[in-house]
């Protein structure tokens, strides 16, 4: 199965970067970064301006990569190659009640970067970085993914948002070498984004996807933060925290084997259309 997992972005520094340190050496071991992008198609469909930004976390432990965010400063536009990576994580969070540290463990979503790059580091303010990237919302946020539907068909969610426009949500498996041959046991060297389409492309999703269909999305990151309780394992007390999710949605998708009977002659017509209207707290039910 050919590979594909190709984020490209453009977007502004809106605040410095963070550095893991190693506590024995003082080495830095990590860097990490959100990054403001921009969605193509900055107008709704009566014209108006109507930009949908997204913050996807840039996350490197490449020493060559660490060096280039080193030189990042707030508010600079920056190119970032990259893929699209998910991992599990654990995070330390600290009961507001009782005060005993619980430990969060939660599937993080990162832009793993090949490339850092500055394109412009004259900008001092959030405005004038907003105004650059309105110029260049069509190559600011871009993902292009070739995975298999690895949810179960009967849970390939399909549904409305709050504004009345189909979505359908569903989970990929996207191989990380650069060929693999079809395998069962892709587990150990696979990305799982989350994938949400909306409206037309939702509607044809709902028709042909099932469990292990091949597709190509051509579409950007989307992430939301997610307000979430956790139950405190001392006190037993529930507090809230946030996490942030990275998920796929497609401009359009083609549909490339395995897909529901089968029989469609192709689907390699690209369906251009309207950004789709995000209501993020239904989509994500
Ligand atoms: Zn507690």
């Amino acid at each position: 199965m050919a590979k594909e997992n190709y984020l490209s972005l453009r977007g502004q520094l809106r605040s410095d970067v963070t550095f893991a340190r190693d506590p024995d050496t003082g080495e830095i071991t990590r860097a990490m970064f959100p990054l403001l992008v921009l969605r193509r198609n900055i107008k709704d469909r009566n014209g108006y301006l109507a930009p949908k930004f997204d913050r996807p976390i840039i996350s490197t432990s490449d020493p060559d990569m660490i060096k280039a965010a080193e030189t990042l400063r707030h508010y600079d536009i920056v190119d970032v190659k990259g893929t699209f990576l998910t991992q599990h994580s654990k995070r330390n969070k600290q009961c507001p009640c009782c005060g005993a540290i619980n430990v969060i463990e939660s599937p993080i979503q990162i832009v793993n970067p090949v490339y850092i790059g500055v394109i412009n580091d004259k900008f001092e303010d959030d405005t004038s970085g907003t105004n650059y990237l309105m110029k260049c919302a069509e190559i600011s946020n871009i993902a292009k993914i070739i995975g298999r539907v690895c949810t179960p068909t009967e849970q390939i969610i399909t549904g409305e948002t709050e504004r009345g426009e189909l979505y359908c949500r569903y989970q990929l498996a996207v191989n990380r070498k650069l060929y693999v041959l079809d395998s069962i046991d892709e587990e150990d060297h696979a990305d799982y984004p989350l994938v949400y389409s909306y409206g037309k492309t939702a509607s044809d999703d709902s028709q042909v996807l099932q469990q292990n269909a091949l597709i190509y999305v051509d579409g950007y990151v989307h992430t939301v933060v997610l307000d979430q309780e956790v139950e405190c394992a001392e006190c037993h007390n529930n507090f809230p925290i946030k996490t942030q999710r990275m998920n796929l949605t497609p401009y359009s998708n083609e549909y490339l084997r395995d897909f529901k009977g089968d029989v469609l002659e192709s689907t390699h017509t690209k369906q251009e259309q309207e950004p789709p209207e995000q209501c993020e707290d239904t989509e994500l039910q």
